[in-house]
């Protein structure tokens, strides 16, 4: 079995990248629970966050890292909060206050309020780095439902659907989200290269 470690604290994402690498036997490792300093996400992009972050946990583990930066863009408040989703309410916001921000934002668009989930994903042993990208379309909803997922999921509804993110199961998101196009485009790249057995 291989592993790799994931360079995030993020629960949600975690489950999720798990349960995505688990068909091609690769055995993820966490942040969770290590004395881990906060990683500055100062990237201008999803990538660039992706990058920095894979970069900092390998500097100090010295162990193939995999990392994601990920985000909800709103077309009527011209991709916000993007790179900011998870400090969209200040720099340690919880869930409930980025929701709340958010809907408070949207207050005075009519509905529709198109929205989309992106991801970077990147692969980063000290001499390889691959990235990968991922996005689910949908919309934001005013009220939430749900309580699979994590972040904005009770209000996003991804197109073609009635229900909200966080009222599909873990095997229901994992086919369809942004996150896990760009993790299965990534395995892909990785074993291609033989980096892994397949
Ligand atoms: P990151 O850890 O800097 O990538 O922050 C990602 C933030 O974007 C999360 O804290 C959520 O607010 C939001 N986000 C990204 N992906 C998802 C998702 O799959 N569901 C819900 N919210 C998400």
């Amino acid at each position: 079995m291989n592993n790799l470690v994931f360079a995030s604290k993020n629960k949600g994402k975690i489950t999720e990248v798990i349960e995505i690498f688990r068909p091609k036997s690769i055995n993820i490792l966490s942040l969770l629970g290590l004395d881990f300093p906060i990683i500055i996400e100062n990237g201008l992009t999803f990538e660039a966050n992706a990058k920095i972050k894979a970069e900092t946990v390998f500097d100090a583990l010295r162990v193939p890292v995999i990392s994601d930066d990920s985000g909800l863009e709103l077309e009527q408040l011209d991709g916000n909060p993007g790179v900011f989703s998870a400090r969209y309410a200040g720099e340690y916001a919880s869930d409930h206050e980025n929701n709340e921000k958010l809907l408070n934002d949207l207050k005075n668009f009519g509905e529709p309020h198109f929205a989309k989930y992106v991801c970077a994903a990147v692969y980063y042993d000290g001499v390889n780095y691959f990235s990968a990208f991922g996005e689910i379309k949908g919309k934001i909803v005013e009220k939430g439902r749900g309580i699979n997922g994590f972040g904005y999921d009770p209000y996003f509804i991804p197109v073609g659907y009635e229900l909200t993110m966080a009222e599909l199961n873990l095997n229901e998101k994992n086919i369809i989200s942004h996150r896990a196009k760009a993790f299965k485009e990534l395995i892909k790249i990785i074993i291609n290269r033989n980096l892994y057995e397949k």
